[in-house]
């Protein structure tokens, strides 16, 4: 089992806004060794895999999951994260070992590896019945005000989302977080105000881990706003393939596709894009397949 994250669930402001924070560093640190990322694509994914985490602390049922999608056009490819409500948060991009120079102000440009032109959508599935999918326009790229804007756009929720990855001058994880803040109908302009005023703060997130741990900063960021902890997790990333997954991505490729591989392969070589792992399947076994997939 890979090392845990903590994340902090709760309201504000009694029970007008809720909230979830999370201190993904060693979520972070796991996917960068798992896919090798340049810099500016372990902050990038870093953000990605740190909001997966965040919302699936809005999920209900064990069995639910929640999976944002982001093509932009630019160097990144497409990204993609599934988080499960039990924990395990997995991510990967097609180009994560690319790397573009960074802004003028020195800052990793996430925005331009990203890209602005695409979507972001997020695919909620219940365990059962049809996935529920919004989606909308990329603003910027940067991945936390495009969530913000989803959640303004595509399910009218006032939110304020921060996710921070700050790297060491080697390129190694220093710290990683993120924070949701949701405003429920009927919350005060005073309290969403205030709660604005505190946004510089809240992007700074990476940083300020660095100083405290995530429930000092939080008791620190919201101190007179009435905190109530409801709940404490542990995300994690890893994944979740198996070889009887892998087998389902064949069959659902037809029987006719199979017969060409068992014809023509000796050995079909399948890769998890999410971990790396190699699977291989022998013309015989492709053959079995077909006749037990049946
Ligand atoms: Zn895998």
């Amino acid at each position: 089992m890979n090392r845990k994250s903590t994340m902090l669930r709760g309201t504000l402001g009694k029970g007008m806004v809720r909230f979830f924070a999370i201190d993904s560093t060693d979520m972070v640190i796991e996917m960068k060794n798992t896919h090798k990322t340049s810099y500016t694509a372990t902050v990038a994914l870093g953000r990605m895999i740190t909001a997966g985490a965040l919302m699936s602390g809005i999920l209900k049922n064990d069995q639910d999951a929640v999976t944002i999608s982001i093509n932009g056009g630019g160097p990144a490819g497409t990204m993609v994260c599934t988080a499960f409500k039990k924990g395990l948060v997995k991510g990967y991009m097609n180009n994560g070992r690319s790397e573009i120079p960074p802004k003028d102000d020195g800052s990793f440009d996430v925005g331009g590896f990203v890209g602005t032109n695409g979507r972001i959508s997020i695919m909620r599935s219940m365990g059962y019945g049809q996935p529920y999918t919004g989606q909308c326009e990329l603003q910027t790229g940067e991945i936390a005000s495009d969530l913000a804007y989803y959640f303004l756009k595509s399910e009218q929720i006032s939110s304020l989302v921060a996710l921070g990855v700050s790297l060491d001058k080697d390129g190694n994880v220093s710290k990683a977080g993120g924070i949701i803040l949701q405003v429920m109908p009927g919350c005060s302009d005073d309290i969403i105000e205030n709660l604005e005023i505190r946004s510089m703060m809240m992007s700074d997130i990476s940083r300020q881990l660095e100083a405290m741990d995530l429930k000092d900063f939080i008791f620190a960021l919201f101190y007179d706003l009435d905190i109530n902890l409801t709940e404490t997790t542990h995300p994690y990333y890893g994944c979740d393939c198996s070889e009887e997954k892998i087998e389902k991505v064949l069959l659902s490729m037809g029987e006719m596709e199979l017969q060409n591989l068992a014809d023509t392969q000796e050995n079909t070589e399948i890769t998890c894009h999410f971990c790396g792992k190699e699977y291989s399947f022998s013309s015989d076994e492709i053959k079995k397949l077909i006749k037990t997939g049946k």
